[in-house]
């Protein structure tokens, strides 16, 4: 079995928890570290610990908070992801997978007198966005990251899924409101983490239930 040697100990620049750096850990940097001009670029050891670097990871990707904004490809109102004081061009879904644009054009050079950071916040200012994440769903407008459902309403992380309410990473599910993390199941209420259940209200954990409640 591999082991993991520490390599140095850090407090975290923003917590002050303690943390290591291993030797696997920089094996991993130097991995993906990139390359310029035949000049590697080696990618610096964190300088927060894994729960800060996981939060600020976190807070770049918004799942759950939709607002009304304008499409700034075709100045419509639309549902989005990004709130209307972003300063982000935002399209709804179908101009943004359209071809009336060239997602080629926004293709530029890397200038060394900047950092990446300032390049990047630049690009993705720049290059439209897609007003959320969803593809072939009916009459299900309210929802973000779900694909192929139909009827469904304030729904995150769903697939194959029909007039379902309020719930988050499901799969294959009708009839259901309020639950989280369930698959292959219907007319449900308030389930966590379930596979096959019929007319459950209140289960956690469950699996090839019928009417079963608490
Ligand atoms: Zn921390």
């Amino acid at each position: 079995m591999q082991t993991e040697t520490i390599v140095a100990t850090k407090n975290c620049t923003v917590c002050a928890t303690e943390f290591t750096i291993t030797d696997k850990d920089l094996e991993f940097y130097k991995k993906v570290s990139p390359s310029f001009n035949g000049e590697k670029i080696e990618i610096p050891t964190p300088t927060q610990c894994p729960k800060c670097r996981e939060r600020r990871r976190l807070s770049f990707r918004n799942e759950r908070k939709l607002y009304k904004r304008k499409c700034d490809f075709s100045g419509k109102e639309i549902i989005s992801i990004y709130s209307p004081d972003k300063p982000h061009k935002v399209y709804d879904q179908k101009n943004w997978r359209s071809d009336q644009r060239d997602a080629l054009e926004y293709g530029r050079d890397f200038d060394f007198s900047k950092t990446f950071s300032e390049q990047f916040n630049a690009l993705f200012i720049e290059v439209p966005q897609s007003a959320f994440l969803n593809l072939r769903n009916e009459n299900s407008e309210y929802n973000n990251f779900i694909s192929d459902c139909k009827n469904c309403y304030y729904c995150y992380d769903i697939i194959d899924t029909e007039d379902t309410l309020y719930s988050t990473r499901i799969k294959k599910i009708q009839d259901c409101v309020d639950n989280f993390d369930i698959v292959q199941s219907n007319n449900s209420y308030q389930c966590i983490v379930g596979d096959n259940l019929r007319k459950c209200y209140f289960t956690y954990h469950c699996q090839d239930c019928n009417d079963s409640q608490f």
